[in-house]
C-alpha cells in the first residue's frame, strides 16, 4: 500500500503543512509527496507546485500529472484572520474543500484528509470535556466554515462513499513554522519572546483555558487516522482530539521554571471573544476507541522540547550569520 500512495499536500507552507510534509516524506518517501501552496516556500524542502485551491482546473491537472492518490487539504484562512475577511474565508475554506471532494467523487483521488477545528463549538456548547456529538454554534466565519465543511465531509462519505477523514484540532504549537493568524498563536509566540529575552504581550487574559496540542502529536494523529482501517472509522464529520488544556499563565509559569527572568503581560484584544466561545477541554474517547489515539506531550514536556529546539535554531542562525 505504502509504495502506491502518492500524496498532494495543499497549503503545505503553513504551520501544520511544514511539519506534516516532513513526516509524510519520512513515511512514504521524498518523491511520493508533492507540496503546493498559494505562496512559494521559504525553503525548498519538498517537490513543490504553485496552486490556488480556488483554481479547480489547475488542481485537477496537478492530481492527474502526479497520479495523486491522497490529498491533505490544509489550505485555509484561520480564525483571527478570517474575521478580517469573512467572504474570502468562506471561499477558501468551503469552495476549496468542495473542489477536492468532487475530485474524490469522480474517482480521481482515493483518500482525503481535511482538518476541522475546536472553532466549530460555540458559547452554548458544554465547555468542559466537550463531547464528540454536542451543540455546535460557532460565532466566527472560520468556525461556521469548519462546521459546514464537516457536514460536507459526512455527506460525501455517506452519499458517494468518499473516504474523507478529519480531526478537530485544538490549538497547535510547534517550533518549525510560525502560526498563520489563529486565536491560539499566543502559545507559539510566547516561547519565541522568552528566548529573545523580552516580555510577552499576550492578546488573551491570563486565565483563558484552551485545549492545545504539541505539533508532533498532531502530525502523528493525522498519519495514524489516515492509515487506520477504513471500517474502523465511525466518524466522517470530524473527530474530537485532545492533547492538554492550559491558560497563558500556565505556560508562562512553566517557562519561568527554567527562565526565571521571563514574564508576560496580558492585554486582551478582539481574539479574547473568540477564545471565550471555545471549549476548555475536549472529550476524545471516540478517537481513542476507533483508531487508538493517545497523546504523548503534556505542557511540561512540550515546553522543554520547544525551548530546546528554538534555542538550537537560534544558535544555528547566529552561527550562519558569523560565517
Ligand atoms: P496556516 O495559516 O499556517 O497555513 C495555511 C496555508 O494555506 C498557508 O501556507 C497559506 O499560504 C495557504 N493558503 C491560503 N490560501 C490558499 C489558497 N487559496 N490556495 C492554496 N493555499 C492557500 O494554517 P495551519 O495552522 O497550518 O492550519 C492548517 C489547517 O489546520 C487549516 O485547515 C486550519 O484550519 C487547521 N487547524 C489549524 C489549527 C492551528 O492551531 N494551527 C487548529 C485547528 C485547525
Amino acid at each position: 500500500m505504502t509504495e502506491q500512495t502518492k500524496i498532494l499536500v495543499i497549503g503545505a507552507n503553513g504551520q501544520l503543512g511544514t511539519e506534516l510534509t516532513l513526516a509524510l516524506q519520512e513515511q512514504y518517501g521524498y518523491e511520493q509527496v508533492i507540496t503546493s501552496d498559494i505562496h512559494p516556500p521559504k525553503q525548498q524542502h519538498a517537490l513543490f507546485e504553485p496552486l490556488n485551491i480556488l483554481d479547480k482546473e489547475r488542481l485537477t491537472a496537478l492530481v492527474e500529472k502526479h497520479e495523486i492518490t491522497d490529498v491533505y487539504l490544509l489550505a485555509a484562512i484561520l480564525s483571527a484572520k478570517g474575521e478580517q475577511n469573512p467572504m474570502l474565508t468562506w471561499q477558501v475554506n468551503i469552495d476549496g474543500l468542495m473542489h477536492v471532494l468532487e475530485l474524490a467523487r469522480d474517482g480521481k483521488v482515493k483518500k482525503i484528509f481535511w482538518p476541522s477545528s475546536i472553532a466549530v463549538f460555540g458559547t452554548t456548547t458544554p465547555k468542559q470535556n466537550t463531547p464528540q456529538e454536542t451543540i455546535t454554534s460557532p460565532t466566527t466565519m472560520y468556525g461556521i466554515s469548519k462546521l459546514s465543511g464537516e457536514r460536507l465531509c459526512a455527506y460525501y462519505a455517506q452519499k458517494f462513499g468518499v473516504d474523507v477523514r478529519s480531526i478537530r484540532y485544538p490549538g497547535l504549537i510547534g517550533y518549525k513554522a510560525l502560526p498563520g493568524g489563529g486565536t491560539t498563536d499566543f502559545a507559539v509566540e510566547i516561547y519565541h519572546k522568552a528566548l529573545e529575552g523580552e516580555v510577552y504581550h499576550c492578546f488573551l487574559k491570563e486565565d483563558t483555558v484552551l485545549p492545545l496540542m504539541y505539533m508532533p502529536d498532531a502530525v502523528r494523529a493525522t498519519i495514524e487516522l489516515m492509515q487506520a482501517e477504513e471500517d474502523g472509522i465511525s466518524v466522517r464529520s470530524s473527530y474530537n482530539l485532545a492533547g492538554f488544556s492550559c491558560s497563558p499563565r500556565d505556560i508562562t509559569e512553566v517557562i519561568q521554571k527554567s527562565m526565571s527572568d521571563f514574564d508576560a503581560v496580558y492585554e486582551p484584544d478582539f481574539r479574547q471573544k473568540i477564545a471565550d466561545s471555545w471549549p476548555n477541554s475536549i472529550d476524545d474517547q471516540q478517537a481513542q476507541e476507533d483508531w487508538g489515539w493517545k497523546p504523548e506531550f503534556d505542557l511540561q514536556a512540550m515546553t522543554e522540547d520547544m525551548l530546546l529546539n528554538l534555542k538550537k535554531q537560534k544558535e544555528a542562525v547566529s552561527a550562519a550569520n558569523i560565517s
